[in-house]
């Protein structure tokens, strides 16, 4: 196999790298405008990018608004993408940090900084990986073009902007998860259930709609306490006590992956119908948590061959005079159609008054496995990384392959890479990147150059 790089080249990529992971481009809904919809940072961190891609050599383009930018070079109809992002999360408490987190060092062939993971370091190697080829001379079959989005780490509405006015490709990828490769996510539903509020009960219990809740907590009257304490112990459910707050403990999980986790909030629902057994948000919480403890789910079993099961996750229940909320998160298999679930779970929740109100949808990805291009991409990294045994992946999380047709998951974490994704001292390795570009090289190069 040709070799495309040399020190330069990764050093150059390096350098690059530092001046994007610099610019701190967290999203600021606070100190949003005309122009910069995501705050001033993250608009700085797709100029920088663009500059950068401009010293290359490739044309760039930056919406008029702010969202998104791309840079392409080569010529002909034919597109081959390469789908990053700009933006990352808050650096979080900055005393977890070695180094300061938006000026990136390099310590021990190590760049350190918020980004270098996910997904600023990714984005920019590739650049290099076209860069080298064409200094190689190669001619490509059509135009390479980078795709740059900005609102990654919240609401893809960049994304939204970008495929509602610009041009698709024809193959591509995104290199924001991990080798080998995800040629299927499942659809991704969150919503919530709405009821009647309450007088008997105030409760507001759990979190996010991607995690299983791991506690959940309620202050009765002391008879009140010792009844759920007894309920609770007859179910073998863990639970704390102080005064009269009762703590159910639970395991927190990803959404993806419910039935490894226990939830706190459904427990707590079971042992509070005894008390309530009247009401009709205690009777739903308690089915909800039959299900999980027979390791399935209120609807039953949905499954398809391609991708696995649906998983449910009940998130968060808020219960005041005014409403009751059940936030909750869906994954869906990729050949089930979201509507046919949709109407299965209104049936479902009609019995106790509850009403579906949808927060939001991301359609699932599927390209076909024995396509040439994910078998391709599979040889390829095979050859590289030497792990032989390695085979195209199904996941229930979501990157932006599932925003754009013809494009997968493909990298650019190898598996024994130690994860740092959101997390104090980010960090990535030169020699992986190194490893990353080579694969990329190859693969354009069997898919998308002029022999
Ligand atoms: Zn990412």
């Amino acid at each position: 196999m040709k070799n495309w790089f040399n020190e330069t080249d990764i050093d150059a990529a390096v350098a690059s790298i530092k001046r994007v992971v610099d610019v701190p481009s967290v999203l600021d809904e606070g100190a949003t405008g005309i122009g910069f919809p995501f705050g001033k940072s993250v608009v700085a961190a797709l100029d920088e990018t663009l500059a950068i891609a401009k010293e290359l050599g490739f044309t760039t383009y930056r919406d008029p608004e702010g969202y998104y930018g791309y840079a392409e070079i080569g010529t002909g109809s034919e597109v081959f993408g390469i789908i990053g992002h700009l933006d990352v999360v808050p650096s979080g408490d900055e005393k977890q940090w070695d180094h300061a987190p938006f000026d990136m060092q390099v310590i021990d062939g190590v760049m350190i900084g918020r980004g270098t993971q996910d997904d600023k370091g990714p984005t920019i190697a590739t650049m290099y990986v076209v860069k080298a080829m064409l200094d190689a001379g190669v001619k490509f079959k059509g135009r390479v073009r980078f795709i740059y989005g900005t609102d990654e780490e919240n609401l893809w509405r960049c994304m939204e902007r970008y495929t509602a006015k610009e041009e698709g490709i024809d193959m591509g990828f995104v290199p924001d998860a991990e080798f080998p490769l995800t040629y299927a996510e499942k659809g991704l539903l969150d919503f919530d259930l709405l009821g009647p509020g309450l007088s008997e009960i105030m409760l507001s219990v759990g979190g996010a709609y991607n995690a299983v809740p791991d506690g959940a907590q309620v202050t009765l009257s002391t008879e009140q306490t010792t009844k759920l304490a007894q309920v609770l112990d007859d179910l073998d459910y863990p639970y704390t006590l102080d005064g009269t707050t009762i703590t159910v403990q639970g395991k927190s999980a990803h959404a993806k992956d419910a039935l490894d986790g226990i939830n706190a909030v459904t427990r707590l629902g079971h042992g509070l119908l005894a008390l309530y057994p009247e009401l009709n948000i205690f009777k739903f919480l308690t089915a909800v948590d039959q299900a999980i403890e027979a390791k399935t789910t209120i609807l039953g079993e949905i499954s398809d061959p391609e991708s696995g099961k649906l998983t449910l996750n009940l998130a968060k229940v808020e219960i005041t005079p005014e409403q009751t909320r059940i936030a909750m998160n869906i994954r869906i298999p990729v050949t089930v159609a979201k509507d046919a679930v949709v109407s299965q779970l209104q049936e479902f929740i009609a019995p106790f008054a509850l009403q579906y109100s949808e927060i939001d949808y991301l359609a699932p990805l599927y390209i076909d496995r024995n396509s040439a291009m994910v078998q391709t991409m599979i040889d390829v990294y095979r050859e590289i990384s030497g792990d032989t045994e390695a085979e195209p992946m199904v996941s229930g999380g979501a990157t932006f392959a599932r925003t754009i047709k013809n494009s997968v998951a493909f990298g650019a974490m190898f598996p024994d890479t130690p994860d740092y994704m959101h997390q104090p001292n980010e960090r990535w390795a030169i020699k992986d990147m190194t490893k990353m570009m080579e694969i990329y090289a190859e693969v354009l190069n069997r898919l998308f150059v002029e022999k």
